[in-house]
Order: structure tokens, then C-alpha cells, then sequence
């Protein structure tokens, strides 16, 4: 018997406590006191990422005939960045606190005026979250009550420093010291982590580690022209190490400063229906990810406004998803007009065309950018399938049960086989040969220590779909042995043949 808890219940702190007590990720660097914005992925973490990763990879690409694989390399040549616009323009604004040496993203500290009887007599300031708008409201009545203000406070205006005038910079508090007067104005700070490539150290030998993916698609673009045997409408598609010197890394791995993201560029005709591609992608990419386990209830569409968006772009939607720490993006989809090639043509002076049979015309393809990292996903699908339930045992004990609900894709392990006795030679013999036959094809745990009950709980910590157990009548009777269910905690008996039956149906 159990009550269910719902996901979004789950607070960050258990997450990242779980993580680390069952090896899912570390912090980096961690006996050094760890670097901020960097993480490591445990022995269950990487399994569960590289699931996550197959999983995007064979249904983008090996499932697919219209798109292919590539792998670029991170460091690339400088110009690359110059021609895309990413040196110009990869930045985010930054604030810093003279007093407390602090650094904010300016779009990520908000304030508001505080307005008593129409006038204003202060201001106050507060980090982006899930409640900005009420923190703002109640530092501004604790402010109005310290000043001793009589008179009716209006409700707080939040906006965020970039949308701050230059007089009212000195008047806003710092968010780490509550004191007006040590923020500078926003300033452009560009993200991409500089190297040298060679032996020399001047201007001439400065490289950049990849900030995305995207432009190892774009750059290569002749090339797997010339070679992949490809016909418009097709994507090229790749998966890998971007990284970003964010100014606040946060959200665990969220926002990290090394991360992997996804990419997939998938050019279209010059005069297609780039609107319904565009459409069509962002439904392919929220199936996708209810595929592998996240619940629709938790995926929402944000269209970004047409007055934000870059020059080139026609249109930008991201999946947002209900984190704990509030509704934020996890896979932006961009329609990106023809711009990206267009501007390697121009730097490069290496023309980026397809030759159109019908009209027999060349013309510049444009494309439809769907881009995720692995990292947001994998956190997606942590914190939905959390669950802390109550359940009785057949004894009439009540304990709390945790159990991660994870799609059986992504899972890091699939299936954990269990001796019901270890000091029995026939039930460990059967335990490890099914074992052995099992991870040729599937990860599989081996565990024959301590009672069943708690053995089911350890798998049930980490996600594991299901348990089989090896008694008795798996040596003396019919060979069939016990499979629980994570989900349903429902024992059934099953034949070896159909325990292989349910992997390849529901592992692929
Ligand atoms: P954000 O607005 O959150 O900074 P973005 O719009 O700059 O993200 P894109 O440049 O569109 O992100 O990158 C595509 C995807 O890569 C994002 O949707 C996200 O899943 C992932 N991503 C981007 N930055 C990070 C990061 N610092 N850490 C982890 N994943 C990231």
C-alpha cells in the first residue's frame, strides 16, 4: 500500500543530497573545497546521462532518414566566433557590488521603486525566483515601517536592473548588503572561456572553447553536403561539451559553466513552410521528451516576443519545465532564417549554396535550431520521478519509501537480479548466470546482501525498474523466478524468455 507524493513537491536540497549520497554527481574538484559551476557525474550519473544522450541520438538520428551525425572539434578557428557573431555579441550583462565584491547578471536582479502616497521614497532590490514580485512587495512594507512612513504603499513595480535609468542605479540596494550605493550600471560581459592555442602567448595564438555546438554543424556544412549523400529537407546533428563563464552559476546543473548540449540544425528550402517546421519541431521535441519520461504536466511553451528576438531570428519558442526552482527553459527552438551560413560564406568567401533542381537556381538553405542540454534534461527527469512514499509492510510497519520513477530508457540501471539466499551455491549460481546473460545487452546490478526488503529499497533509490529474485522454485520447480515492480511493488512470476521480452520492449 503507498500514498504518493507529487514531483514538484521535491525541494532542490534532496535532490542534490541524493545525487551525491547514491553517486549520481559530485561536485568538481571537490576535495579542493570544489570550483564553482562545475560538476562530476558519479557511476549512476553517467549512466544515466549516456541514456539520456543514446536515447536523443537514436531517435535524431540513427531512427531517422533525413538527419546525420557529426562530432567537430571544441576549440575552433577564431573566426568562426568572429563570423557568428559571438565575440561582437555572446554577452550577458553584469553588475557589481563595490562593497561585497559580488557579481549579479543585471537581467537577473530586479527592483522596484517604493511609492508611498504617490511619491517615491526608497527602492528596493531582489534576485530572481519564484516569488521576486513578493519579496519585493514585503522588503518595500519593511522599509516603508523603518522610515516610519505613514500614508498607503502602492504595490511594487518589479524590473530588472538592465531596465533601470542611470539616475536610479546609486538608489537601489545591493541584494548582498541591503545598501543603496555600490552597484555599478550593466556592463556587456562576454562568456566564452578564452585559450592559446601553440606555444606563443600573444593576440595572435587566442582560441575559444566552444560556447555551443551549433556552428561545428554550420561550418561543416559543405562538407557533409559534398559527402552525406543528403537532400534537402535534412539536419545535422551533434552532441558535446559547450561552455559558458556565466556570471552566476546556479541551480546545481542548471546553469553550469561546463555543460553538453544536443544540437540539431535541420536546414530547410529557402521558400519552405519555415512556420510549420518550426511547429513541427517543437512538437517532435516535447514527445521526445515525454518518451523518455517526463510528465506533460510539467512541459509548457514559451514564444519568445518578437521584439526581443535577434534581427535574423523569424522565431524562437522554448519547452519550459517546472523545476523546483520555478518554470524555466530547458529546449529553446529557433528559426534562424538562413543567417548562420550566410555569414561563414561572407567571412570564409567559400559559398554556402544548394543547387535547386527545379528552378535551377543556388540559394542559401534556412534552418530550424532545436537545442537542449543534456544536463537541464537530466535534472528534468530527476526531479519528476522523486517520489517519497509511505507504504506498509505485510507486517503492519509503516515506512517511507523513496523511489525514483524513471523511465525505464533512462534508468541507469535496468535490472537488478537478487539470490533470495547468498549462502545457497544453486540460487547465487542461477543469480550470476542470468546476470551475466543480462548485461551483455542491458545494465544490470548484482546484489545478494541483506534482507530482500531492503534490497528492494536500495534499487528503488535509484531508479531501478525491476528486481528479480532467484528462490527455490527457480532451482526446483519451473525455472520461472520473481520480478517486482518499482512502480507497483507487484511480485510476479515470469520465464527468462519474457523477462528479455519486456527489456526489449521497453528499454530501447
Ligand atoms: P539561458 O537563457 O538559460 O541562459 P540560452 O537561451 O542562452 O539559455 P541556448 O544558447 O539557447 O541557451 O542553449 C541551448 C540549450 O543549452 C538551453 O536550452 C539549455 O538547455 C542548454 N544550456 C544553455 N546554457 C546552459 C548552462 N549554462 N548550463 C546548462 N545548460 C545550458
Amino acid at each position: 500500500m503507498s500514498t504518493q507524493s507529487t514531483p514538484a513537491e521535491v525541494s532542490m536540497e534532496t535532490i542534490v543530497a541524493l545525487c551525491k549520497r547514491r553517486g549520481f554527481i559530485f561536485q568538481s574538484s571537490e576535495i579542493y573545497g570544489g570550483l564553482n559551476g562545475f560538476f562530476d557525474y558519479g557511476p549512476l550519473g553517467s549512466e544515466m546521462k549516456k541514456n539520456i544522450r543514446d536515447c536523443w541520438w537514436n531517435d535524431m538520428v540513427r531512427r531517422r532518414d533525413d538527419i546525420v551525425g557529426i562530432e567537430s572539434s571544441i576549440i575552433m578557428h577564431p573566426k568562426v566566433w568572429e563570423a557568428s557573431g559571438h565575440i561582437a555579441g555572446f554577452t550577458d550583462p553584469l553588475v557589481d557590488c563595490k562593497a561585497s565584491k559580488q557579481r549579479y547578471r543585471a537581467d537577473q536582479l530586479f527592483f522596484s521603486p517604493v511609492v508611498v502616497d504617490g511619491k517615491t521614497v526608497g527602492y528596493v532590490s531582489a534576485l530572481e525566483g519564484e516569488n521576486t514580485a513578493a519579496e519585493l512587495q514585503s522588503a518595500a512594507e519593511t522599509l516603508k515601517r523603518k522610515k516610519a512612513i505613514q500614508g498607503e504603499l502602492a504595490p511594487v513595480q518589479p524590473k530588472d536592473l538592465t531596465e533601470a535609468q542611470p539616475d536610479e542605479i546609486p538608489l537601489i540596494p545591493s541584494p548582498a548588503t541591503g545598501e543603496p550605493g555600490s552597484l555599478t550600471p550593466p556592463r556587456a560581459f562576454n562568456m566564452m572561456f578564452e585559450t592559446y592555442v601553440g606555444a606563443l602567448r600573444d593576440a595572435s595564438a587566442v582560441a575559444y572553447l566552444r560556447p555551443e555546438t551549433a556552428q561545428g554543424m554550420f561550418v561543416d556544412f559543405k562538407n557533409v553536403v559534398d559527402t552525406g549523400r543528403v537532400k534537402l529537407p535534412f539536419g545535422i546533428a551533434q552532441v558535446g561539451k559547450s561552455f559558458r563563464n556565466e556570471i552566476t552559476p546556479r541551480n546545481f546543473i542548471f546553469r553550469s559553466r561546463e555543460f553538453e548540449q544536443m544540437e540539431m540544425e535541420y536546414f530547410i528550402h529557402e521558400d519552405a513552410d519555415w512556420a510549420q517546421c518550426h511547429k513541427d519541431w517543437i512538437e517532435w521535441c516535447r514527445q521526445w521528451l515525454i518518451s523518455i519520461g517526463l510528465p506533460d504536466s510539467h512541459l509548457s511553451l514559451y514564444d519568445h516576443p518578437k521584439a526581443k528576438l535577434s534581427f535574423y531570428s523569424k522565431g524562437t519558442t522554448d519547452i519550459m519545465f517546472k523545476y523546483p526552482f520555478g518554470v524555466q527553459e530547458l529546449w529553446g527552438i529557433a528559426a534562424r532564417g538562413n543567417y548562420d551560413l550566410t555569414q561563414h560564406a561572407e567571412a570564409s568567401g567559400k559559398p554556402q549554396e544548394i543547387f535547386d533542381e527545379a528552378t535551377k537556381k543556388k540559394f542559401v538553405p534556412h534552418v530550424i535550431e532545436p537545442a537542449v542540454g543534456t544536463d537541464r534534461i537530466f535534472l528534468a527527469a530527476l526531479c519528476a520521478a522523486y517520489a517519497e512514499e509511505q507504504v506498509t509492510d505485510e507486517k503492519g510497519n509503516t515506512e517511507t519509501r523513496i523511489v525514483l520513477r524513471l523511465s525505464p530508457r533512462i534508468a541507469p540501471v535496468k535490472v537488478a537480479v537478487l539470490p533470495l539466499l547468498k549462502n545457497k551455491e544453486a540460487l547465487v549460481g542461477r543469480a550470476q548466470e542470468l546476470y551475466k546473460k543480462i548485461k551483455r545487452k542491458y545494465t544490470a546490478f548484482y546484489d545478494e546482501s541483506g534482507a530482500i526488503g531492503r534490497r528492494y529499497r536500495r534499487q528503488d533509490e535509484i531508479g531501478t525498474p525491476w528486481c528479480v529474485t532467484i528462490d527455490f522454485d527457480t532451482i526446483e520447480k519451473d525455472g520461472t523466478f520473481t520480478l517486482r515492480d518499482r512502480d507497483t511493488m507487484q511480485q510476479t512470476r515470469i520465464t527468462e524468455a519474457e523477462l528479455f521480452a519486456l527489456l526489449e520492449e521497453k528499454v530501447y
